[in-house]
């Protein structure tokens, strides 16, 4: 077994730690503040290659593994969810559905200007009554003389209303299969599209320089060329999508831990109390040796599964046990950071009471914990 990145995955990791560190982290806080979109962040995403990270050069990419995008993923979440979190969605939702099931015009037409990050895109899978149970989709699509005529919502889609949003990609009903269940499609809607609209975004409690969501379609028209791959395969489609997925929301969490442990590392060293450094108690340094044994572990799991992915493997159970392990460890590990803040870590200038609120969507997002254990158990045929 062999540990060692190549110099390709360091060169990233080095790239995207120097940016997150130097541009991102320093303006987190006001970012989150004012709940305000970084379009300058994203642009400089763009021309680091981030956007299109794992996207084949000829469609506009970086042509770079999953390890790599897994680790630019942590470096990033390691200064800001937020920033994270539209990188992550934009290429893991938002531009691989193009990418795997995109006919070769759509690919050009859309995942080229997506993997170049000119564009953000949206992956519009949640209605207001069907997350957990997604294909529960009520969103319905009838074929019109060639063309999709869409009714339905769409609740909390990502990156789906900024001023750089090119479209969302969505399910909806488009027939009855033989089997008398729902036949689902994937269907592309760009944003100009009549009768398709955004809502303002959410108050969120974290991701707050993030954008989010709800999207309403009205007699939206869309033309028959917009379906995404095969009809009926929408939601195996999207599912197969999610599998990816996690290792991104895996590769955040894990991140964002790593962040948490920064800052709790360097606050134990300076804080003092009862004439030492809080670091010198042993209850406070036996967290800090706990909660890098955590993300330790959660960090291989990761980049296992993303390691399987490259490797053209199965990766879906680790993947699976990643996001759901990391996700826990992300809770557990800023939970213990904000501790060993005492009060402080409750007043909102500590970055890490700002990644106490970011933590709590790593469990909910693509999977709550409850569905990740769900899935598992299948997949272990229980
Ligand atoms: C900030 C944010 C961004 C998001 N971005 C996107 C996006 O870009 N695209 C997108 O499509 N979606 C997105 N989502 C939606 C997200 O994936 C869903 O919120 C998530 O899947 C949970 O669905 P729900 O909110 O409807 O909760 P529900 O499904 O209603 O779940 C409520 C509770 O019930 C539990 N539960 C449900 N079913 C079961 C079961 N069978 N067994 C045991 N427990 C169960 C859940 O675990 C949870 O604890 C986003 C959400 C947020 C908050």
């Amino acid at each position: 077994m062999n540990f060692d990145l190549t110099d390709e995955q360091k060169a990233i990791q080095g790239l995207a730690r120097d940016f997150a560190q130097n541009e991102v982290k320093p303006r987190a806080e006001v970012m989150d503040r004012e709940e305000a979109f970084p379009y300058d962040l994203v642009a400089k995403m763009a021309e680091l290659g981030f956007m299109g990270l794992p996207f084949p050069e000829e469609f506009g990419g970086a042509g770079a593994d999953t390890v790599s995008y897994a680790l630019a993923v942590m470096e990033i979440a390691r200064a800001d969810a937020s920033t994270a979190i539209t990188m992550a969605a934009h290429v893991s939702l938002g531009a691989s559905p193009f990418y795997r099931f995109g006919t070769q015009e759509q690919k050009e037409r859309y995942l080229v200007p997506l993997a170049q990050g000119k564009q953000l895109w949206g992956f519009g899978l949640t209605e207001p009554n069907a997350g957990s149970d997604a294909g529960n989709c009520q969103t319905k699509a009838v074929l019109r003389d060639g063309t999709w005529i869409v009714n339905g919502t769409k609740a909390f889609i990502t990156n789906s209303g900024t001023d750089i949003s090119g479209g969302t990609t969505i399910t909806a009903v488009t027939g009855t299969r033989p089997d008398g269940k729902p036949e689902i499609s994937n269907l592309i809607v760009p944003q100009a599209t009549p009768g398709f609209t955004r809502s303002k975004k959410y108050k969120k409690m974290g991701w707050r320089a993030s954008d989010t969501r709800e999207l309403a379609f009205v007699d939206a028209r869309v033309p028959e060329a917009n379906l995404l791959g095969k009809r009926g395969e929408g939601y195996s489609q999207f599912l197969q999508i999610l599998d990816g997925g996690r290792i991104s929301v895996a590769a955040l969490s894990v991140g964002l831990a790593m962040g948490a442990y920064d800052e709790a590392l360097a606050y134990a060293k300076e804080r003092h109390a009862f004439g030492r450094p809080i670091s010198k108690f042993q209850a406070i340094a036996f967290k800090l040796v706990d909660m890098l044994c955590e993300i330790e572990h959660a960090k291989l799991m990761t980049l296992r599964a993303a390691w399987e992915k490259d490797a053209g493997r199965e990766f879906e159970q680790t993947a699976s046990l990643a996001k759901l392990y990391a996700a826990e460890v992300s809770h557990r590990v800023v939970n213990e950071a904000l501790q060993i803040h005492g009060g402080y870590g409750f007043m909102d200038e500590y970055p890490i009471s700002r990644m106490y609120r970011d933590q709590k969507i790593n469990e909910i997002g693509e999977g709550t914990n409850e569905v990740q254990r769900l899935v598992l158990a299948r997949m272990m045929g229980l």
